[in-house]
């Protein structure tokens, strides 16, 4: 018998839970496109954006995915011929690079495996070796969705000073804003990209790509870009349908602000603790679940690099496919697949999968999954230590 009539509950890292007052928002009659609210709407929207990333630079908004966010970033920081250095920590800054390359911008990776953070004296290393100065913008993903490593993103931009390097800084930040700590301006973050669908809790459908003053002066110096991609424009858009070159995402916009109202009323801040108190929860339940008999456990050994959006786990296969597929169909929770984890040959590549726990998520509903998931154990005897829930519960309750 299935329980898992009722509210369905999507724990995948992105598309990530809606708001009802967000869906409520863009279920709307389409609004004028020229004049009135909509395109008064457009200054404050800009503003609340860089206030999630700290930030008084400039945001660039465009009709399109993460995806779109990649290549809008990369065609306004190089052109063909031109490098990019791209420090991997799972399968997004690799997606990233082989974007990269299709442009015909050559991406030279740093590999960082998919259980490790950074090392910021790597990228040292190959900035400094880097005497022709081609290296046009060092790519970092500050959370990579794959394996749940979060980078140290200052640290990333000391190496760069320390090796006297005009590249620049680009962080993925696609997985981490609204979610993870993040300061674009203190940090020295020269270009940031993200989307709608993770910690901004509106649907898929919205890019940004925040840039400040030394990346738009080094897009200067490129012999083209695309009109499309140009994020000149959109930033400095005199009529409305500029912002987006075309048509407008118009319901999406809606949905924005009242995102960012929410973002506003909690307070970037207070959203930054909530997903560390629910990350950490997580973390608790998983080390009891792999105590004992248990074969549960988390890719990142260290706290410091866990993201707090994501967490990325085994489990012996087939039993993390079991699960994942147990809690969907007999209780209406959807986990996320494990992802770059393994080979499509590896027998091991079913015991991988993920929590995402980014955005609109409050202890209750982490309570839910976690139960979901210990009773999921239960049912398919999959050995496990007990007390997982509880101990999250503690660690809850310790932060109220
Ligand atoms: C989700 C994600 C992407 C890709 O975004 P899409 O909207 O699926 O194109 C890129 N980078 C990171 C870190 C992500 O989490």
């Amino acid at each position: 018998m299935s329980l898992a009539n009722g509210r369905s509950y999507l724990a995948i890292p992105g598309p990530s839970v809606i708001p009802e007052a967000v869906l409520q928002a863009i279920h709307r009659s389409s609004p004028n496109i020229y004049e009135g609210e909509l395109v008064d709407m457009m200054p404050p929207l800009l503003a609340d954006l860089r206030a999630v990333a700290h930030t008084d630079q400039n945001v660039a908004l465009y009709i399109a995915n993460g995806h779109g966010a990649w290549e809008a970033a990369l065609a306004n920081m190089a052109g063909p011929g031109d490098t990019v250095l791209v420090a991997a920590t799972g399968q997004f800054a690799h997606g990233w690079a082989a974007m990269a390359e299709t442009l015909g911008i050559k991406a030279e990776i740093i590999e960082f495996g998919t259980q490790s953070p950074i090392d910021p004296m790597r990228i040292s290393d190959a900035l400094r070796a880097d005497t022709a100065r081609q290296i046009k913008a060092v790519l970092v993903t500050h959370v990579d969705t794959s394996t749940s490593i979060k980078n140290d993103i200052k640290a990333a931009r000391d190496a760069i000073d320390a090796a006297d390097h005009p590249a620049l800084l680009a962080v993925d930040c696609i997985a981490s804003l609204g979610c993870d700590r993040f300061e674009m301006d203190v940090w020295g973050v020269d270009v940031m990209v993200a989307a709608s669908q993770k910690g901004l809790m509106v649907p898929p459908g919205l890019a940004f790509v925040y840039f400040n003053e030394k990346a738009a002066e080094q897009q200067h110096a490129l012999k083209r870009v695309s009109s499309y991609w140009n994020w000149q424009p959109r930033v400095n858009a005199e009529v409305f349908y500029q912002y987006f070159c075309g048509t407008a995402p118009t319901l999406n916009l809606y949905g924005l602000r009242t995102a960012l109202d929410m973002i506003k009323a909690e307070g970037i801040d207070a959203i930054w603790t909530r997903h560390k108190v629910l990350a950490q929860s997580i973390w608790a339940a998983v080390e009891c679940w792999g105590s004992g008999a248990g074969q549960m456990r988390m890719n990142v050994q260290n706290p410091q690099h866990r993201s707090h959006a994501v967490t990325s786990l085994h489990l012996g296969a087939p039993d993390g496919k079991n699960l994942r597929r147990w809690v969907e169909h007999e209780a209406g929770l959807t986990l996320g697949i494990g992802l770059g984890m393994s080979t499509p040959e590896d027998p091991n590549g079913d015991g991988f999968f993920r929590f995402g726990h980014m955005g609109h998520v409050n202890a209750q509903m982490i309570m839910g999954l976690l139960g979901t998931v210990e009773a999921g154990l239960c049912a398919l005897d999959i050995p496990h230590g007990s007390g997982a829930v509880e101990a999250a519960a503690r660690v809850m309750a310790s932060a109220s």
